[in-house]
């Protein structure tokens, strides 16, 4: 589609942008845009891994969140993928156990990162190995969906950082093929995810099992009141940073919509997918059976598609992945979960197929095409029943989103656009899913946390230390003395 046929959407007050600007932030970005990583502290070996990464400043999150990190604190991060998040934590993380060495204890680790998803699991990990190039240290990765003997196995000489999902994490502590006991930083990576995914009580139990005597970050794209529950349960008097507030991602985003009928909606995909401006998109469906419908018709109208969703095994997303990024194939259809946290850049296109029914959710998605500073393309496809929806989501943005003219060529009647004082009403039924879950998962009934997982005042603040001098508070008095 002709970049000139899509319209910047037009800016208006946003009713909601006085609570965003309420977001607490600990630093403001602007403070932080002069920083250096040679003004973080960080550790030369450290540094030297930054140099060779290319990485010439830090990004808003990284300049807000290390020094903070370094000080020993516990961090609530506001912060989407994309952002440069995963350096904010894996550098002051890897500057401990550089400052603080321990010999590696069998069948445990120091460092745990709780991730949704394999895919982001393995991002990380990818990134802390990364970082650590210069130093020795050992980083693992399990996750479900194949084979937890070879994880047992590798788990058997103990790592220094363990990326982790969830549930997969707690089938091998209750096989006793790793203890939580000697973690002495906990990070929850998405937390809203996890929380969206399900996790609540999978989260809940690692973290009674990890030591009280620990730092604790958790880094979420949203906050809703769960989030902010959550983190007042398992965080210390956390500082918070907060960057990129969904808002501003969606001004860098341009957007259009068509209304269309449900039926005439694949017909309009393939027209608007078959165009040669288009490099690399993502079409996000509701539901994984619907990720596969699309997929089946675009390969029987000869263009190249792979679909990436809960219910494909892990070569399976990692081949569709790979292809999407070499180029080899142009067009991933993919349910939210599967593609929240995947790391792909170029993406010129991003396709609402289906309207979600969260607005932060819209906000995520398009937030695909607008990485690394480049601008993007999200159109969405928007039935007579998700109008409602997409009122929603213009509040949200503070924008309205124009609707385009027809693809070329197309045979489609996209149905007329409707009256801006039309009443609309919630569609009743069931959830649609889009709400973070992409349809994959059930939300839990009882997720909202009961009780707290730490009794009160344990945190390490309180001073309490792990038996055999394991003691981060003791650490990290020591830490300040060292670092003046
Ligand atoms: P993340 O938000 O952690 O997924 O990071 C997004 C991308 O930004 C990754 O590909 C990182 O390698 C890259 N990145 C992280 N920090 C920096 C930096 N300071 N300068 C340039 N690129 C970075």
């Amino acid at each position: 589609m002709p970049l000139s046929l899509i319209a910047r959407g037009s800016m208006k007050q946003n009713p909601m942008s006085e609570l965003r600007a309420g977001m607490p932030r600990a630093r403001s970005n602007e403070r932080h845009d002069m920083t250096k990583f040679s003004d973080l502290g960080l550790n030369p070996l450290l540094m030297k891994a930054i140099t060779d990464a290319g990485y010439e400043t830090p990004t808003p999150i990284q300049a807000q969140a290390i020094p903070l990190l370094l000080e020993d604190k516990d961090l609530l991060g506001i912060a989407q993928t994309g952002t440069g998040k995963t350096a904010a934590f894996a550098l002051p993380t890897l500057d401990f156990l550089l400052e603080f060495p321990e010999k590696r204890r069998a069948r445990s680790t120091r460092v745990l990162v709780l991730a949704p998803t394999r895919e982001l699991a393995g991002q990380i990990a990818e990134s802390f190995s990364t970082y650590s190039r210069h130093m020795d240290c050992k980083v693992q990765t399990v996750f479900g969906g194949v084979n937890i003997n070879a994880q047992r196995r590798a788990l058997q000489n103990g790592t220094d950082v363990l990326v982790a999902t969830p549930g997969r994490l707690l089938d091998l502590v209750s096989q006793k093929a790793l203890t939580l006991q000697d973690v002495d930083v906990l990070i929850l990576d998405e937390a809203d995810q996890m929380l969206d995914m399900g996790f609540i009580h999978d989260l809940k139990k690692i973290v009674a099992q990890v030591p009280k005597d620990r730092q604790t970050l958790l880094f979420s794209a949203t906050m809703p009141k769960l989030i902010s529950d959550l983190a007042q349960q398992f965080l210390d008097n956390p500082v918070r940073v907060s960057v990129t507030p969904p808002s501003t991602t969606a001004e860098r985003v341009d957007q259009g919509l068509y209304h269309v009928s449900n039926n005439d909606k694949l017909e309009l995909l393939f027209d608007v997918l078959n165009n040669p401006e288009i490099d690399r998109a993502l079409v996000f469906t509701r539901t994984k059976h619907g990720a596969d419908k699309v997929v089946r018709k675009l390969l029987a109208k000869g263009l190249d598609a792979k679909a990436i969703h809960g219910n494909k095994s892990q070569p399976q997303r990692l081949k569709a992945l790979d292809a999407f990024r070499n180029g080899n194939c142009k067009v991933l259809v993919a349910t939210d979960i599967a593609a929240r946290g995947i790391d792909i850049d170029g993406i010129s296109h991003v396709v609402n197929f289906e309207v979600p029914n969260v607005p932060e959710q819209y906000v995520h998605r398009i937030g695909r095409t607008a990485r690394a500073g480049r601008t993007g393309l999200a159109v969405s496809f928007v039935a007579e029943d998700e109008r409602y929806y997409l009122r929603d989501i213009e509040k949200t943005i503070g924008m309205e989103i124009d609707v385009l003219k027809a693809p070329e060529g197309t045979k489609v009647d996209l149905l007329p656009t409707p009256d801006p004082n039309e009443r609309l009403y919630k569609p009743k039924g069931p959830a649609r899913g889009t709400g973070g879950r992409g349809g994959e998962r059930r939300p839990q009934k009882s997720s909202r946390p009961q009780g707290k997982a730490r009794p009160q005042g344990a945190g390490k603040s309180s001073g309490g230390g792990k038996p055999g001098g394991r003691n981060r508070g003791a650490k990290k008095r020591n830490l300040e003395g060292a670092r003046g």
